[in-house]
């Protein structure tokens, strides 16, 4: 008979398989560690409850079958998530972003696809919150608190960690704006209602000076869908290539003025760059409870691996980082809240430390609960195969982790 445990239930790491193991109480104090409402306390309690019972039992198969997750989409929806972001007056909830990156984190650890399909609504809308006209958040906002998807589209064939070298073409006629060139690896891109672009306005030699943001919506003619890529992990989740063939879009779409767009990016990653910290953090709290359970359980040498001492020093150096990182997490959470991110660079540095440490952490977490689980840690069977590839991208997406180290760095350049 075989000696291994049984893969984990879905499920099972939220709080009830937990009795009994007493280091895991430091993890329910760091939950406790946001300021939240009673409101927001009481909307988390249901996301975890979704997250739990419906959004993790599918997720092995949204994985296998690459078919976008419709059904997670609606129960998000059914909770009123797309509204938490946004204000009353708008007809949102107007929540805290402490509470929304809670509600990431928890979605994501449930599955990784979903996390981040939600997330991206909020990274492509939530500079239309902050920078939209009023007639522009009267006009759209509503469509996004029920539901509509967003895409952000910035990163082109030959425009990746430097944007400032994107090609597609803004050129002013009349009351339109006439959108030309095109967009890679576009998280939603097939399935957004609001796509918020990024491009150059024509007529602005600079480069930098040149960028501008405008929203595209679904059904605008010119927008075409080119392909869906076929990727390693977080395969549930669409990223399409996307062409503009002169797309005629509204002038009354552009965001800020002709040129205000770099300066509108680097605010927006100042929120966006945590909450991918926060969907990191989802999937690296997953694989390190998956281990801990797996270890145990399982026997060798007629003790459980848990009891070897060299695994007890891997463990001690995974949950203090954990711990460290999502304290972290908090601390930029009440930054946000507390109106800090305002305009570049406002909390750059803090939020690229973030999202650095937490996607490294989650890659390492997923390569280490596979290796704990040793063959088996192989095997489809076991979810920890599906966290590694999908921890994966973490370091590469919202700026590489190459990237970050020398946002980082370069902040202690003195200036002279
Ligand atoms: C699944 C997925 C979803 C995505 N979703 C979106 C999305 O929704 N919207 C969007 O706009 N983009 C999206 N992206 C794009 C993503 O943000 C880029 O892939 C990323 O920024 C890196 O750009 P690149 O792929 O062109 O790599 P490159 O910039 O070509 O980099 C290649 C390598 O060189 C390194 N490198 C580059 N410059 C430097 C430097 N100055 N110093 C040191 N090393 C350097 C990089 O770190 C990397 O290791 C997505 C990508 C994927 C794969």
């Amino acid at each position: 008979m075989l000696d291994k445990p049984p893969p984990l239930l879905a499920g099972e790491g939220w709080g009830g398989g937990w009795a009994g193991y007493g280091a895991m109480t430091l993890f329910s104090r760091l939950d406790a560690m946001p300021a939240l409402s009673p409101e927001e306390r009481l909307l988390l309690d249901s996301v975890r409850a979704l997250a739990r019972d419906e959004i993790a039992p599918r997720a092995a198969e949204y994985d296998r079958s690459g078919e976008f997750p419709w059904d997670n989409v609606r129960a998000i929806n059914g909770l009123g998530l797309n509204a938490m972001f946004v204000p009353e007056a708008y007809g949102g909830a107007g929540l805290s972003y402490a509470a929304y990156l809670a509600c990431v984190r928890e979605i994501s650890q449930a599955c990784a696809s979903t996390g981040i399909i939600w997330a991206t609504n909020f990274h492509a809308m939530k500079p239309l919150i902050d920078f939209g006209t009023e007639e522009q958040k009267q006009r759209l906002l509503p469509r996004v608190a029920e539901g509509a998807i967003g895409a952000l589209a910035i990163t082109e064939p030959d425009a990746g960690s430097d944007a400032t070298h994107m090609t597609t073409r803004f050129s002013p006629d009349g009351e339109r704006v006439v959108v030309s060139g095109g967009k890679i690896f576009i998280s939603n891109g097939d399935v957004a209602d609001l796509y918020l672009v990024f491009g150059k306005w024509a007529g602005i030699a600079d480069d930098r000076k040149a960028i501008s943001a405008i929203i595209i919506e679904k059904g605008t003619p010119g927008l075409t869908i080119l392909r869906k890529e076929d990727k390693m992990g977080h395969r549930a989740a669409s990223t399409v290539a996307l062409a503009f063939e002169d797309c005629p879009v509204p002038r009354a779409n552009l965001l800020g003025a002709p040129g205000d767009g770099l300066a509108l990016l680097l605010a927006a990653l100042n929120k966006s760059r945590p909450s991918v910290a926060a969907h990191a953090l989802g999937l690296a709290r997953a694989a390190f409870e998956d281990a801990v359970l797996y270890i145990n359980q399982r026997r060798q040498s007629g003790r459980r691996i848990v009891e070897f001492q060299g695994i007890q020093f891997l463990l001690a150096d995974l949950a203090t980082d954990l711990a460290m990182c999502e304290a972290w997490l908090w601390h930029v959470a009440g930054l946000v809240d507390r109106g800090a991110a305002g305009r570049a660079p406002g909390i750059a540095v803090e939020a690229s430390m973030l999202k650095l440490r937490a996607s490294d952490l989650a890659m390492r977490c997923a390569t280490e609960a596979v290796q704990l689980h040793g063959g088996y840690g192989y095997i489809k069977e076991y979810r920890v195969e599906r966290l590694m590839r999908d921890a994966k991208i973490t370091q590469i997406w919202e700026g590489t982790n190459q990237i970050h180290r020398q946002l980082i760095g370069r902040s202690f350049i003195a200036r002279s």
